[in-house]
């Protein structure tokens, strides 16, 4: 059965997948849904026979039905090859009495590789199938690790230009270095002076500046997005649930139908959103437990119905959860709010515009499979102290922070149930806060330094992503107001 996409904030008709994969975002500020969530149509015993570019296709061809089965192979193909350390792409590491799914072993050893290594490729796919000619030019706010996973994907494609814009002071350095490093012409990469939610309602009102974008139509370019607004970033992140549950079954770590609780550590609620597709699917997930860090605003929100922004927006050991506006949130209120465009784009008018809004009750009972913790950056670094010291593997604090809350949710409840920890970093990205924490560190180091000295507590080499920008020249340098965004992006296109 084929599946369309509406906006969340109109009632507009419905478009295909590879339609709302081009455009991002919807012109009325809206994020794109499946009108409806398909089923699993393979048996879970099948899919723990699959590898992993296998159950990919099983579960993106249930969403993006436009595309044939030759081009998503192909996508899928170019995506899921040797860019990642390992064949298994997300293995599933049991440590401790939790399952790890690492999902860092792509070339940026960061989750969103897992995405944006194929979305350039669904993009390209899709501009072919719509007949377009424009030069796509994909516009991206990052916390830190979209920004290099975005253009290491986008880098060099024809036909495409990327432009990241990241908190200047609020990334680490490594993250940064990854960044401002990156080679090809078609790559744009400024430092804001501002917070990420300042990069990214700058990127999302260039993205519904009409005029603009008539005056880009002018010059033959078009605007998408490479963010987790972007139902081609959701989509492919479905995947690694299902292939993770079917990995413990293969192994014999599960019963099949046996609830698994997966706990995400989550910043713009793109990741976790995936989990509950998955769920939706069919796929016997337990408890979705969202794990923040003091950017609490989700735990507040899951605790009392009430959504709150307006509070001090803290520099956390987890930058890339260092977020109080998450975007994808807005798909869930969607859904609970009964696929009722009207009404959410009634709360988000009062996000936009007072900074908080609350859910009815009937809707805050639609979130009863959800559970919400949070761990400050204390009971972070004590996580990766406990998890070395208890089985010798080695967490980075987006990681913990998702480990820490596991712990407290388990006290709290007493849910037996197995759990699964999404990791969403290598944490050689980290270096700084995982020494700190583990008693490795000094002063003195540099963060490549410590990577070495990780590599040698930790026994495992340093990833090939830190090796080449460790005397990697820096090519970008640009910076700018949160006020003058639109203006960078107009001088790099020429108009
Ligand atoms: C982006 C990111 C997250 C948050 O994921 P969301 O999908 O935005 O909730 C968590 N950890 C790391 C390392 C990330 O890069």
């Amino acid at each position: 059965m084929e599946v369309l996409y509406n906006s969340t904030r109109s009632n507009a008709a419905p478009i295909k997948a590879s339609e709302a994969i081009l455009r991002g975002l919807s012109q009325d500020g809206g994020l794109f849904v499946p009108d409806h969530i398909p089923a699993l149509d393979k048996s879970l015993e099948e899919l723990a026979g699959m590898d992993y570019r296998q159950t990919a296709y099983e579960v993106m061809k249930l969403f993006l039905t436009d595309f044939t089965q030759e081009e998503l192979k192909e996508c899928i193909d170019r995506a899921y090859d040797g860019k990642f350390d390992t064949p298994a792409i997300a293995p599933v590491r049991e440590a401790g009495d939790a399952y790890y799914l690492e999902l860092f072993h792509g070339p940026t050893i960061a989750f969103k590789d897992m995405a944006l290594s194929i979305l350039p490729h669904l993009m390209i796919t899709a501009a072919r199938k719509n007949q377009v000619k424009n030069e796509i030019v994909i516009l991206t706010a990052t916390s830190g690790d979209t920004g290099k996973a975005a253009l290491a994907g986008f880098a060099g494609v024809e036909g495409t230009r990327i432009i990241v814009f990241y908190p200047k002071n609020g990334v680490s350095p490594i993250q940064e270095k990854q960044m401002v490093t990156q080679k090809g012409d078609n790559t744009l990469v400024v430092g804001i002076h501002g917070n990420f939610d300042d990069a990214q309602t700058g990127v999302k009102q260039i993205f519904s500046d009409r005029e603009l974008a008539r005056e880009m139509e002018g010059k033959g370019f078009q605007f998408s997005s490479a963010n987790s607004i972007n139902i081609g970033r959701l989509v492919p992140q479905v995947c690694y649930y299902v292939y993770a549950y079917a990995q413990l079954l293969a192994q014999g770590k599960l019963q099949a139908g046996e609830p698994l609780n997966a706990v995400v550590p989550t910043g713009n609620f793109g990741n976790i959103l995936a989990a509950y597709y998955a769920k939706q699917m069919g796929l016997p997930i337990g408890k979705l437990i969202c794990a923040s860090n003091e950017n609490k605003v989700l735990f507040d929100f899951f605790q009392t119905g009430v959504y709150d922004r307006n509070r001090e927006f803290v520099l956390t050991s987890s930058p890339s959860m260092d977020i109080l506006i998450s975007s994808n949130l807005e798909r869930l209120i969607y859904g609970i709010a009964g696929e009722d465009a009207q009404e959410n784009g009634r709360l988000m008018a009062e996000l936009s515009q007072n900074g908080r809004y609350g859910i009815t009750g009937k809707m805050r009972e639609r979130l009863a499979g959800f559970y919400a913790g949070y761990a400050d950056q204390e009971e972070t670094a004590e996580e990766i102290r406990r998890v070395y010291h208890a089985c010798g593997y080695v967490l980075d604090p987006h990681t913990a922070v998702a480990s820490a809350v596991c712990g407290k949710y388990r006290r709290e409840t007493g849910d037996q149930a197995k759990t699964l920890i999404v990791s969403t970093a290598s944490p050689f990205k980290f270096t700084k806060s995982v020494m700190d924490a583990i008693g490795g560190s000094c002063d003195r180091m540099g963060d490549f330094e410590l990577a070495d000295q990780l590599s040698g507590l930790s026994g495992v080499s340093v990833p090939a992503a830190v090796e080449e920008i460790r005397n990697a020249p820096i090519v970008h340098k640009k910076e700018c107001g949160a006020g003058q965004m639109k203006d960078v992006v107009k001088e790099f296109l020429g108009i």
